[in-house]
């Protein structure tokens, strides 16, 4: 049997962007409760997720993984979570569709709670605060009290998980996800735009191909329902090591707390606690990879989380920024992979291409992102390496965090609708729109 460090030990190690409980005893208290809840995903569900991500890495299929960049627990409603799977719905209809290729679908979703801050404090008008470090840690209220980080909330997290979780497999395979819906996913005011009636035309051929298949006497299982996955960035320790149960078919370690974890571009240090503990879990894994990374880095990285070079157990999500892609990542992929590393890379467009607007929003261009995408998608090709998927910021919603895009939103327009607590995601349409562009490379991948 596998063991895993205790917290003890892992504190020990360099463990970057922790909150500051103030009072230990309701952290023993939450870790202790969350030990003993039920796990939110089976190790089975996360094996065979594992060996989707492997079809990817060996260029064979196309990962699309979105959804909130945090999620909060008053986000945690019927509508918020249909819309944000209707428009993972969509864009991978649109990716298998116009493609060719299968797609497997992950949300940024029921556990991304967490947020690792470049600053520990926030400083408005003279008063300094502790940083909000999302609902899992403390409360967005700019107030002394909320800012307290409260170890319940990590109860809160899981209660949040399970029941968007619940909500996502009624979903999926209660008959929302059915192809024949592929009309009804195209709704209100997307339906509108140009964008909408792209997607409307395409809903049309495959509707017609379903009802000849029908016709003909097939209909297999895969038309109503789909696989969809959960997946969220494992930052706080507490949390993720409580979660961490041994499995009883196997005997070995697996975050039960999501199907796919990763570690974010701020808690890759090699001799970190998040890399150690996520090197004794058996999901499958990101790490985030940011323009800094050297070729060694990665390497080191692949042989701490992946000693035995398995497919599908480590994706890495590069986020260089769309003016670095195109210089930075061509060396790092071709050393990655002349070291004969089994990895699947995933282009993360956002988190390169943030900038602050100067009405102090924090937003992205749309341009920028497809550019990043656009980038990626080029060197992979010149390398003769599999572009293998997108990490992207969303929303069902039709709000105004990114500019740019078919209706052309303005920095002047941010504050129209300007809903995330963290960083700024593209809207329905946009993502939609990111869909089709991104279909079109890969036809040409
Ligand atoms: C994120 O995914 O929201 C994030 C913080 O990304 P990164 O670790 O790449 O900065
Ligand atoms: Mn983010």
């Amino acid at each position: 049997m596998s063991t895993i460090p205790d917290l003890a030990t892992l504190h020990a190690l360099n463990a970057a962007q922790q909150p500051t409980y103030p009072d230990r005893d309701a952290v023993v208290a939450a870790t202790a409760k969350l030990r003993t809840v039920p796990p939110l995903v089976f190790a089975g569900e996360c094996d065979d997720l594992k060996d989707k991500i492997a079809q990817v890495a060996r260029g064979e299929a196309f990962l699309l993984q979105g959804g909130d960049c945090a999620e909060t627990f008053a986000g945690v409603t019927a509508d918020n979570v249909r819309n944000k799977l209707r428009v993972l719905l969509q864009m991978a209809v649109v990716l298998t569709y116009a493609a060719s290729v299968p797609v497997v679908k992950v949300g940024r979703i029921a556990g991304q709670y967490a947020k690792p801050r470049s600053s520990d404090l926030e400083t408005r008008d003279g008063v300094t605060l502790p940083a909000y470090r999302g609902d899992a840690v403390n409360g967005y209220d700019f107030t002394p009290e909320a800012r307290v980080p409260d170890p319940q909330r990590l109860v809160d997290v899981y209660n949040s998980s399970a029941a968007t979780l619940n909500l996502v497999r009624a979903f999926v395979t209660g008959g929302y996800a059915d192809l024949r819906q592929v009309h009804t996913w195209n709704t209100d005011f997307v339906r509108e735009s140009p964008i909408g009636q792209r997607y409307e035309a395409m809903a049309g051929e495959i509707e017609r191909a379903l009802t000849f298949m029908k016709a003909i006497g097939a209909d297999p299982d895969e038309f109503h329902r789909v696989d969809f996955h959960s997946s969220h960035e494992a930052l706080v320790l507490e949390y993720e090591h409580a979660l961490t149960r041994i499995d009883s078919r196997t005997d070995q370690p697996y975050d039960v707390s999501g199907h796919f974890v990763w570690i974010g571009e701020r808690t890759r240090q090699l001799d970190g606690a998040h890399v150690e503990l996520l090197s004794h879990i058996r999901n499958p894994i990101g790490v985030k990879l940011g323009p800094t990374t050297t070729p060694d880095d990665a390497i080191a990285l692949a042989a701490k989380l992946n000693p035995a070079n398995e497919a599908g157990r480590l994706t890495f999500i590069t986020r260089f920024g769309a003016g670095k892609i195109r210089d930075g990542l061509p060396h790092l992929v071709e050393k990655v992979t002349a070291a004969g590393l089994e990895v699947a890379w995933v282009c993360d467009p956002m988190h390169g291409n943030t900038f602050e607007a100067s009405s102090g929003y924090k937003t992205r261009r749309f341009g920028d992102v497809i550019d990043e995408v656009q980038g990626f998608f080029d060197v992979h090709r010149a390398l003769g390496t599999w572009p293998g998927g997108l990490h992207v910021e969303l929303t069902g919603d039709d709000v105004t965090e990114c500019v740019g895009g078919g209706e052309d939103l303005l920095e002047m327009d941010l504050g129209n609708r300007y809903e995330s607590v963290c960083d700024p995601r593209l809207n329905r349409v946009q993502s939609l729109e990111l869909a089709f562009l991104v279909a079109e490379m890969l036809r040409q991948a």
